[in-house]
């Protein structure tokens, strides 16, 4: 049996890439990978569907016994890709997408350069403003911390084998979903 193929999905915080995963789940037979995360659970996350929320201690236990594929420090908190679960699934010939920051893109990048790395973007950064106030859980300080963070991010497009653009979040959906679709006629350059 053939492997699955490991799709990075990242970009700019309120860009969409968690809806964009969400419904790649229900349209494709892809697999979610669930990180390891310090950051305090949202109100209506649930442990281990949204993330596996544990204490900084226990996350650097993990992170010593070399148990992450990438991990990055992202707006304070501490966030991470169980190795593990991801291998065997991708070993299984299961397609997994991991939806991680840039800094955690690049780390795949190196350690697995067969990943298919894809760039979400806003239409603008108007828009971006309104999703992230609109989602009511930050601060007017994290908000804009996130928008200056866009701007840094945005630059490192060229790291990415792909780019959507989110305005449409069904089109968005769908091109992501060509893409997986293509990837998998890809004649292998190995
Ligand atoms: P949030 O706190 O909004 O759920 O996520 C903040 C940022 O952390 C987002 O850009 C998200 O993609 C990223 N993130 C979530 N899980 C991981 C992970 O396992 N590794 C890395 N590097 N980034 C992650």
């Amino acid at each position: 049996m053939s492997k699955g193929l490991l799709f990075v999905v990242s970009g700019p915080s309120g860009a969409g890439k968690g809806t964009i995963c969400k419904k790649l789940l229900e349209k494709t037979d892809i697999e979610l990978s669930v990180s390891m995360t310090t950051r305090s659970p949202r109100p209506g996350e649930k442990e281990g569907k949204n993330y596996f929320f544990v204490p900084k201690e226990k996350f650097l236990e993990v992170l010593h016994d070399n148990g992450f594929l990438e991990y990055a420090k992202v707006y304070g908190n501490y966030y991470g890709t169980p190795k593990d679960i991801v291998l065997k699934k991708l070993d299984d010939g299961k397609d997994v997408v991991l939806e991680i920051d840039i800094q955690g893109a690049l780390q795949i990048r190196d350690s697995y350069p067969k990943g298919i790395f894809i760039f979400i973007l806003p239409p603008s950064m108007s828009e971006l403003r309104k999703r992230i106030t609109g989602r009511g859980s930050e601060t007017e300080d994290d908000i804009n911390l996130r928008l200056g963070e866009t701007l840094k991010e945005v630059s490192y497009i060229d790291k990415y084998d792909y780019c959507v653009i989110n305005g449409e979040i069904d089109e968005a959906v769908n091109r992501v979903a060509a893409i997986i679709k293509a990837e998998h006629s890809r004649v292998s350059e190995d």
